[in-house]
């Protein structure tokens, strides 16, 4: 049994103590905010193994670069004048080809089968209600240019053997009965799932309390002690606790936090926006992302979620109405019945995603401090990849065999 501290209480710590926890290991978790204010619970819910290309991909550079100049648009760079964020613009630029997205495809549809297997598992045990799910997903488009990609991404997917189904509208509206949709056509993924994530990480949290994992919530990490290539004890405000293991979880501030130690991790946040309608009376039955506007929406219960946007940038919470007025927008453009009114800025929620260059996320070992382990940098898919990032990084403290080859997961992958 080892004593292990987990910086961070997303759904990336969580799930990671979850399986600690499993194994035996006493484990306490600290997170600077309240475990409910992060990433993880206000995100569009989606289990996806369907997603198995990465951000970094053909098309993106493109993309970004004619959406900048959009206040309303779905992807954004702030533009700052940061080292950090140019050395992260490079090494995207570097990855966003062909080739990245060949060799990332087999790997990324390991680790998210792998999560989703996981996630069916947890669904059935007593503790967690949490609204899982298995009615696939719809990717929705309306021109000619989406579809063509769209195709070409669900021949990859079916060549990598994630089925995907090609569907006209009139297919598409037989499996949306109750809503009238607009689209040139879809592509169904059967494979994909759903939850509530806000249910699920309150279930994770009061099931860990009561098998015994301490969580130190409102109470920042600032700091290191290193002795030699091992990580000592952290510093938090006065105290120095010590424990034998310790994970890195802290999302999109991992950069920073990692820098403590001189670790150089290529980090930047992806903000993104969600809100609720409440008491839906005919709702979307199959999740769906409205692929131009790149908005989620998602059926949680009677209510429906619709999130969206990708700003590039640091840790700023801020919300940028515009940006939400873009996803309101883009709803009555695939759903003509729907009318939705702009959400008040407090009821709109927003989370910075954890975004690694490349697209992969970083799960491993250090080098240089033995006694430490990085997760994180799930960037879209943190909630999809959660569960299968805990129980592989519960194989590495126990010094087992990992599930899955995690060499492409390496966080020093850009030293
Ligand atoms: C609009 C939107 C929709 C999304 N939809 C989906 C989806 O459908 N499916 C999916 O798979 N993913 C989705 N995502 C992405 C997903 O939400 C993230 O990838 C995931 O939540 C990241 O989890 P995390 O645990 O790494 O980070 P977080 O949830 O941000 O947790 C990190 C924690 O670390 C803590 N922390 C940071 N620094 C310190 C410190 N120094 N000391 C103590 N604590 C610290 C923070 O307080 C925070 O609680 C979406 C994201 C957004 C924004």
């Amino acid at each position: 049994m080892k004593n292990i501290a987990i910086i961070g209480g997303g759904i990336i710590g969580l799930s990671t103590a979850y399986y600690l926890n499993k194994a035996g290991h006493k484990v306490t978790i600290f997170d600077q905010g309240n475990l409910k204010d992060n990433c993880s619970s206000g995100n569009a819910g989606m289990i996806v193994p369907s997603h198995i290309i990465p951000l970094a991909a053909p098309g993106m550079i493109s993309k970004g670069i004619r959406w900048m100049f959009n206040s309303k648009s779905p992807f954004y760079v702030r533009p700052r004048l940061s080292g950090d964020l140019i050395r992260w613009g490079l090494k995207f630029y570097a990855h966003a080809n062909h080739q990245h997205v060949e060799k990332s495809a087999p790997v990324l549809k390991e680790i998210s089968a792998m999560s989703k297997s996981l996630y069916r598992d947890l669904a059935k045990e007593s503790d967690f209600h949490f609204g899982y799910e298995e009615r696939g997903l719809l990717m929705l488009y309306q021109t000619s240019e989406t579809e063509k990609e769209e195709i070409q991404a669900a021949n990859l997917a079916n060549r990598n053997g994630v089925e995907a189904r090609v569907l006209s509208l009139s297919e598409v509206q037989l499996l949306e009965p109750d809503v009238q949709v607009k689209a040139r056509g879809g592509i169904y993924f059967p494979g994909d799932a759903h939850l509530i994530p806000q249910l699920l990480i309150s279930n994770l949290i009061q099931h860990l309390q009561k098998r015994g994992v301490t969580i130190f919530s409102e109470t920042r990490v600032d700091d290191f002690m290193v002795a030699g290539q091992r990580v000592a004890s952290l510093q938090v405000q006065q105290e120095r606790p010590a424990f034998d293991e310790y994970i890195i979880a802290t999302g999109a501030w991992s950069g920073i936090f990692c820098s403590k130690l001189n670790l150089d991790l290529p980090m930047q946040s992806g903000k993104g926006y969600s809100f609720n309608l409440q008491d839906v009376k005919k709702n979307v039955r199959i999740p769906s992302l409205l692929l131009e506007g790149r908005v989620a929406v998602t059926p949680m219960g009677t209510s429906l979620r619709f999130g969206g946007t990708m700003e590039i940038g640091d840790t700023d919470r801020s919300v940028n109405m515009n940006r939400v007025k873009g996803i309101v927008q883009t709803i009555p453009k695939y759903y003509p019945e729907m009318s939705v009114n702009v959400p008040i800025p407090n009821q709109v929620w927003n989370g910075l995603r954890p975004c690694s260059p490349d697209g992969l996320p970083y799960i491993g070992r250090s080098s240089q401090y033995k006694n430490l382990i990085i997760a994180t940098g799930h960037s879209m898919m943190g909630l999809s990849l959660g569960l299968a990032t805990g129980k592989l990084v519960t194989e590495l403290v126990n010094e087992t065999e990992t599930s899955m080859d995690i060499s492409p997961f390496n966080p020093e992958r850009f030293n």
